[in-house]
């Protein structure tokens, strides 16, 4: 048991008394009543989370990387092309997804530090046509953020659909199916949400609907979006036993997320990460994305000089905190603070005392480039500065 610990790893994320308490009920029949009122109110309240009045929601047992194959198997088929905006790891798995089944693939890799530019994909998509481009919303293993938005208008501009991997995003960070023209979402549970691993979850266009509909087979069944289609009308049918307990903690957790209010959960996302980042360019450290790409809802942190990753990560984690190490051509040179999900203020705080005590043990001295600590006040003389409410 690691209690004591606080996980900053960027998921699975610390678990709110309410979602423990919610998976230590009994387990009850997946075709009962209270099982299918419970999944309901998840299916339709993950609606409102993305702002999508129209679209089909899916929550299935699985987890990210089954929600990355159903977006793509259920939306392009074999041998039609799709384009791959990315920005690191996940972006070339979504890559390797497409290539797997066959589907003609484009792969648009961001320059280091940087998401694509809109400009790039406006260029790239008036060549070619495209029946989905994808892009990752928050990429876990760089921290860049994307411009989803902005990538939106220009592909409402032509047929595409769009498709948001918002494994690292979705519940923390804006997303407006309806209003910017997303076709599919696609998440899991471990992140914003703020549950143990275990789910995969998309909320589909009518558009993307209509498409699968029209194609005859795909290469996929527990990934085929119409086995589950009447199950998530009505869940008292069965397709495959679907995990009743981690249903029940995914609904509280929408709950959760609903009572806090969208825009106020984006607003303390926002700021926890700027609390964060502050405070650790004060340390002497540094992010791999460039300003306008910092993502909130993680940090992939660069270590000044004479910090070694393996070292530093131990003793973080003797003073109470775990975060995790880098991956890709990034390990080794970075550790991932991740700050979604539930986290709270306090445990932000917590955690940037037990950084600095963790230097301190470690011998790294810094020269601080502010006297002043990182409070809440402090932040909101930085938001005033930035004119935001
Ligand atoms: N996409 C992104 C952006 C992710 O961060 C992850 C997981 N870290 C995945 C996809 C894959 O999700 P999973 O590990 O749940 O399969």
């Amino acid at each position: 048991m690691n209690q004591e610990k606080l996980l900053l790893i960027p998921g699975p994320t610390p678990i709110h008394p309410r979602i423990l308490n919610a998976l230590s009920q009994p387990t009850v029949s997946h075709v009962s009543s209270v099982h299918v009122s419970e999944l309901k109110e998840a299916l339709e309240n993950l609606k409102n989370i993305v702002f999508c009045q129209k679209g089909e929601p899916f929550i299935v047992a699985g987890a990210g990387t089954l929600a990355m194959e159903m977006a793509l198997l259920n939306s392009v088929a074999e041998g039609e092309r799709v384009l791959i905006l990315s920005q690191g790891f996940f972006g070339q798995r979504m890559n390797k997804i497409a290539q797997s089944f066959g589907l003609d693939s484009d792969l648009l890799q961001s320059e280091e530090g940087k998401a694509v530019e809109p400009e790039v994909l406006r260029d790239r998509i008036s060549q070619k046509n495209y029946t989905a481009v994808v892009a990752t919303h928050v990429d876990t293993a760089t921290g860049i953020c994307a411009p989803i938005d902005e990538y939106a208008l220009i592909i409402n501009e032509c047929e595409s659909f769009f498709i948001v991997d918002g494994v690292c995003a979705t519940g923390g960070i804006e997303e407006r199916m309806d209003d910017w023209g997303i076709d599919i979402v696609l998440t899991a549970a471990q992140k914003c949400f703020g549950v143990p691993p275990g789910l995969a979850v998309l909320v589909v266009s009518e558009r993307v609907m209509n498409k699968r509909k029209s194609l005859k087979a795909i290469p996929a069944y527990y990934a085929d979006l119409l086995n589950w289609l009447p199950v998530m009308k009505d869940p008292s049918k069965y397709f495959s036993t679907p995990c009743v307990n981690e249903v029940r903690a995914f609904n509280e957790s929408t709950k959760i997320i609903l009572e806090e209010g969208m825009e106020n959960r984006f607003g303390r996302h926002r700021r926890m990460a700027q609390i964060i980042r502050k405070e650790l360019l004060d340390l002497g450290f540094f992010f791999v994305p460039e300003d306008r790409y910092l993502a909130d809802t993680l940090s992939v942190v660069r270590y000044p000089e004479g910090i070694e990753d393996g070292i530093f990560r131990k003793t973080f984690a003797e003073n109470g905190v775990i975060v995790a190490g880098g991956i890709g051509h990034l390990a080794g040179k970075v550790f991932r603070m991740g700050h979604m999900g539930n986290l709270t203020f306090s445990q932000v705080y917590f955690a940037l005392d037990a950084l600095r005590r963790a230097l301190a043990s470690i011998g790294y001295t810094w020269e601080s480039k502010s006297n002043i600590r990182t409070t809440e006040s402090d932040f909101q003389k930085i938001r005033h500065k930035k004119g935001e409410g």
